[in-house]
């Protein structure tokens, strides 16, 4: 049985990036530290962090001058900043560059006096975050039907939440190329998501089963096994090695694996392993 790992499965630079951050944090304070939301959306992935110190808080309130608090990926908004500033914290900053570079843009925008508008999901912590750089007026849409229900402006100024697909980003545009005397546009979408799916589906296309690891609360990964199922091969969701069962390989002479921008190497490393075990029994066997 061959098993093949999918190019750019598991953690993005973004996240890989938050997390050396995160564990380097912990390693250098002698008291706990915190990190604004949980710093990426894998269980086991969290509990490790917990271990090395880290814990989860959902606003800066409990918080006193000294403590430490991590600002995740996904970054967040200009006042919580602030108030984290007022507080006396130290910050430890893992938004994830691509993400400061939105949140500059859509800030820019806003200086320029463009009625900005932000392509993305309204209740994302990215989305947010990035609205907070886009001053007062700003309007958050999903899809083009949410951007033609707007009133008109002359002067319209776009930024994308980093995981929007081009094909909405294009949409959302269009309703505004129609409207508009200016339309500014700013290609935020960050390439790693559109990478890590391309290299499922072609996996998928070539495999007699695909094995997708990841949170189930991670829509990232959710996203990467419908894509898998969409192909018609067989797929399985997991979040740990712990769920495989020795009877999906009956049959099999091809395994395909990719991973969500949240599931740590150490997570799919296991599975991989675990494979060949039953590899190797199987062969000793027959
Ligand atoms: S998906 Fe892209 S923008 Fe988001 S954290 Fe990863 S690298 Fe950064």
């Amino acid at each position: 049985m061959k098993i093949i790992l999918a190019e750019n499965a598991g953690f993005c630079f973004g996240v890989k990036r938050a997390m050396k951050l995160a564990f380097e944090a912990a390693k250098n304070s002698p008291t706990p530290i915190y990190s604004l939301g949980p710093l990426i959306h894998n269980p086991q992935q969290v509990q490790l962090l917990t271990q090395s110190g880290v814990q989860v808080v959902s606003d800066l309130d409990s918080l006193t001058s000294g403590d430490t608090i991590i600002i995740r990926s996904h970054g967040t908004n200009p006042e919580t900043l602030q108030k984290a500033k007022c507080k006396g914290l130290n910050i430890v900053n893992a938004t994830c560059p691509f993400v400061v570079k939105a949140q500059e843009l859509a800030q820019i925008l806003a200086q320029e006096e463009y009625q900005v508008v932000i392509i993305g999901e309204g209740n994302h912590p990215e989305v947010i975050g990035l609205t907070g750089f886009a001053g007062e007026n700003v309007w958050v849409v999903e899809n083009a039907e949410d951007a033609a229900k707007l009133p008109e402006k002359k002067r319209i100024g776009i930024v994308a939440q980093t995981t929007q697909s081009l094909d909405n980003l294009r949409k959302v545009v269009s309703v505004f190329l129609g409207e508009s005397d200016e339309v500014k546009v700013f290609n935020t979408i960050c390439h790693a998501t559109a990478l890590r799916q391309k290299a499922a589906l072609a996996l998928a296309k070539e495999v007699d089963l695909m094995i997708v690891i990841g949170g189930y609360n991670s829509a990232n990964t959710n996203r990467l096994a419908s894509l898998c199922k969409e192909t018609g091969v067989h797929t399985y969701h997991i979040e740990t090695v712990n769920e495989i069962e020795k009877s999906w390989l009956k049959n099999i002479s091809k395994v395909g694996i990719t991973a969500g921008a949240s599931t740590p190497d150490w997570i799919i490393n296991e599975v991989i392993e675990r494979l060949k075990i039953w590899e190797q029994e199987c062969t000793k066997n027959s």
